[in-house]
């Protein structure tokens, strides 16, 4: 075996889809994994190799693959203070994540066309410390772009169902989403979705009794988990007219999770035959870690949309993804200038920056609530 520029990376405990192995992780000039090897062979590797490869002994961490991180807010350019792709990509590499896809909203422009695309690669060229992914996004009238950014390779789409918070990435409506389905039919790609309708009767008793924006409980209570609800049905409206794939961003309600999975049956029942019936969704980290009971008074930096809701529907979220009822964890980093968040729960910027720590806190939870991560961690 020709070994000049291969690198071979040691530990205890390396992290594979089966298990967790003492041994050697081998990877070749192009920067690919060629080999992994068993502590024996690694040493017959390394008695043999004549010093041609550059050996990391990592000793008892553990080696484990590099995750993506498929919803990053870059709010580059044109937000730039409020997060970079130097920045962004930093925190993530830092945190263990690999490839971060980044959203198509609040940098200026916005991902809805290929120029706008371009601009936003430009940007990013030269600028990256792991690999970055692009979504392309969809509003009112930008049907025509979307086959072209398909063509130039975005991951697929995000669209909002209810304002989005900054005004040059407007929510669409059910003509919208019709064009839009009709302009992805055939592309393979996916349509994901902010799943939230606006509420038009919140309980009155609500709005007598939470008033004060300082409380957390007052924005919680601004948006509940009906306006998840339904979205989910507005989007499963559409799912026996289109074989598009659908993805459900940040579930906070996990009332919504059943409607997915039933959504999901249907879909298949149908005859649709791809990966989960084309109906995939995500949480979010602070969902998982953090519940509204622990929010104290005037701390705007836990406010994100859909908001972190009580404790009992952490646990049930949990519950969900032990169960392979949700795909995937993200975290929805979405930072800004402190001044946008320095305000009142109903006035602040919801977002939540937490790239750099999903990982770790992940694992932590993951600890109290599987088997799998105490092997990996202890
Ligand atoms: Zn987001």
């Amino acid at each position: 075996m020709a070994l000049e520029g291969h690198q071979l990376f040691l530990s205890k405990r390396i992290v594979t889809e089966d298990e967790i192995i003492d041994g050697g992780v081998l990877v070749n000039e192009k920067g690919v994994i060629e080999k992994i090897l068993n502590r024996k062979e690694a040493d017959k590797l390394l008695a043999e190799e004549d010093g041609k490869i550059k050996v990391v002994d990592g000793g008892d961490v553990a080696l484990l693959a590099g995750v993506v991180d498929s919803h990053v807010h870059v709010n580059e350019p044109g937000r730039t203070a409020w997060e970079g792709f130097r920045t962004a990509t930093s925190a993530a590499a830092a945190g263990g994540i690999t490839t971060i896809v980044d959203m198509p909203l609040n940098s200026i422009p916005p991902t809805t066309t290929l120029k706008n695309l371009k601009t936003k690669v430009s940007s990013a060229k030269d600028n990256v410390f792991v690999d970055v992914g692009f979504w392309g996004g969809v509003i009112a009238g930008n049907q025509d772009s979307l086959q072209d950014l398909v063509k130039a390779g975005v991951v697929g789409f995000k669209c909002f169902l209810c304002p989005s918070g900054v005004e040059e990435f407007p929510h669409v409506e059910s003509e919208d989403l019709e064009k839009a389905f009709a302009a992805l039919e055939g592309t393979g790609s996916v349509l994901a979705f902010h799943a939230e309708v606006e509420a038009e009767n919140l309980p009155t008793k609500t709005k007598k009794k939470r008033n004060d924006p300082e409380e957390y409980r007052t924005y919680l209570e601004s948006r509940p988990p009906s306006m998840e609800q339904d979205a989910i049905s507005l989007i499963t409206s559409f799912l026996d007219k289109t074989d598009v794939r659908v993805h459900v961003v940040h579930v906070s309600a996990a009332s919504v999770v059943p409607q997915l999975a039933e959504a999901r049956k249907k879909r298949v029942a149908n005859g649709y035959s791809g990966w989960r019936g084309g109906v995939t969704a995500e949480t979010c980290h602070h969902y998982l870690t953090l519940s509204a009971e622990q929010v104290p008074r005037g701390h705007s930096e836990y406010k994100c949309a859909p908001p972190i809701r009580d404790e009992g529907n952490k646990e049930q979220l949990w519950q969900y993804l032990l169960e392979d009822k949700l795909d995937m964890v993200v975290s929805d980093h979405s930072p800004c200038t402190p001044d946008l968040k320095c305000k009142n729960n109903l006035e602040a910027w919801g977002g939540i920056s937490s790239v750099q720590f999903g990982n770790f806190l992940f694992f932590l939870n993951a600890l109290h609530y599987s088997t799998f991560s105490i092997l990996v961690l202890t």
